[in-house]
């Protein structure tokens, strides 16, 4: 890769604690080469001269690289579980599309790197679709740590079909945990492009059973590791009398330092200190749990105890996603269940938090030796002006590996034609998709019903 030398009016300086005036980044090799004052720097290879804020890309570090949304389908938000149980009505869209439609646009609003969790699938080619995922996330350039997620209990129900919960229909077959350690192989021996790194991990505790977390373990070594932790009320307590998924996965030996969890609404103050010993990263998806009215994540607890935090979109935007909104939606909750975060700490767990998340080393900040993953902003120079008044609108230039992927606000790979492929696969699944989502209405409002007696 040959070198580029970056020069901006403004660059954040490598501790994010001040802007460097008329300041130039040298990249070589699509690393960070050197960083500093115009005068004081050399440059190298190609000279590209910008207006703007130059600062670290964002890292959307919980993503289910969907790029149509969901009401798109006639699947709203709503009710946690009974939202998950709706996904059954759900079209089978291409992957390879939707991910490169959904990390296109996470692009143009400033995200240079995602955490990407895509299922093995039960039956036929178990890597199929998890491959094309994985394509069309690294067609668009973006940087990708791709999870593949295993689960093995029903999704749709959550606890024993006993009872009412019986009457609510299993969400399909799982594949068997026999067969956990080939796949997981064969996944992490995918031959991917140098941006694109692969982890594994339990969908959630409470959709696996104690021999699933085993097996993941044992098919870990240390690659990455990532759950849904503790979502919603109900995954605490999902099997009555026996223990939370985080002490399943703490004696699993999945609770280290390898291991993100999203979401992490429902945890207690020991459970964060255990959480904070063991080195987990936490993500917080302020806009997908206040969309599916899970509660309400104590940023600022996780933040006391030094827990490494990120930042998540959770594919839960309506329309094209706004990484600035994520931001604000952050400091806002934060405020209603403790002390307020701060810009600085939201811009912290976009960059570097969210770097750690996805086992990126020294990512997150203009450093020598980081990645050049950059953005062009066309924002004050100032870390509140960017958190408080920044929007994608505002993203002119966005570098990964030092390569261009983003300029004038447009991602360089068009994502059109794969939108419209989408949305004709979707209109000719329409009949079918209605008469599935009639089909499924009655379990969807039983499971509303059973969850909110039990929430
Ligand atoms: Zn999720």
């Amino acid at each position: 890769m040959s070198a580029v030398t970056i020069r901006a009016r403004h660059v954040l300086s490598a501790d994010a604690s001040e802007f460097l005036s008329d300041a130039a980044v040298v990249i070589r090799g699509g690393r960070v080469f050197s960083v500093g004052p115009w005068r004081d720097v050399e440059p190298a290879g190609t000279l590209v001269e910008v207006d703007g804020v130059l600062t670290p890309g964002f890292v959307d570090a919980h993503s289910h690289l969907r790029g149509l949304p969901l009401p798109e389908q006639g699947i709203p938000p709503r009710q946690f579980e009974s939202w998950i149980c709706s996904l059954g009505a759900a079209a089978a869209l291409d992957p390879a599309d939707e991910a490169l439609l959904a990390t296109t646009e996470l692009l143009q609003t400033g995200v240079t790197a995602v955490q990407g969790f895509v299922d093995a699938a039960a039956s036929g080619d178990v890597l199929a679709g998890a491959r094309r995922a994985l394509s069309g996330a690294s067609g668009s350039g973006i940087r990708a740590l791709v999870v593949l997620g295993f689960a093995d209990r029903a999704l749709r129900t959550p606890e024993p079909a006993t009872g009412e919960w019986a009457l609510v229909p299993p969400s399909g077959p799982h594949l068997p945990v026999e067969r956990i350690a080939e796949v997981a192989a064969d996944w992490l021996a995918t031959e991917t492009p140098e941006t694109v790194a692969l982890g594994i991990g339990p969908v959630g505790g409470q959709w696996s059973t104690d021999a699933l977390l085993e097996a993941i373990a044992a098919a870990a070594g240390d690659t990455r590791l990532h759950t849904h932790l503790h979502e919603s009320r109900l995954h605490r307590g999902w099997l009555e009398g026996q223990p939370s998924p985080l002490d399943r996965l703490d004696a699993a030996g999945l609770l280290d330092a390898r291991l993100s969890g999203a979401h992490a609404v429902h945890l207690t103050a020991p459970e964060l200190d255990r959480i904070a010993a063991a080195g987990s990263s936490l993500v917080h998806c302020p806009v997908s749990n206040d969309a599916l009215l899970v509660g309400t994540a104590h940023v600022s607890a996780w933040l006391e105890r030094g827990i490494p935090a990120a930042l998540g979109v959770d594919s839960q935007n309506t329309g094209a996603p706004d990484y600035f909104d994520v931001m604000r939606a952050a400091i806002a909750q934060s405020a209603t269940v403790g002390t307020a975060i701060s810009p600085a700490e939201v811009f912290a767990m976009a960059t570097v938090g969210g770097s750690r998340a996805l086992g990126i080393p020294g990512g997150g900040s203009i450093a020598p030796g980081a990645h050049a993953d950059l953005l062009e902003l066309d924002l004050e120079p100032s870390i509140e002006a960017i958190v408080e008044s920044g929007s994608a609108a505002a993203v002119s230039r966005v570098w990964v590996a030092g390569s261009p992927v983003v300029e004038g606000g447009r991602s360089l790979v068009d994502p059109e034609p794969a939108r419209a492929r989408l949305r004709a696969q979707l209109a000719a699944d329409r009949p079918d998709r209605e008469r599935r989502l009639a089909e499924l209405a009655p379990a969807v409002d039983l499971v509303e019903r059973l969850a909110g007696a039990r929430a």
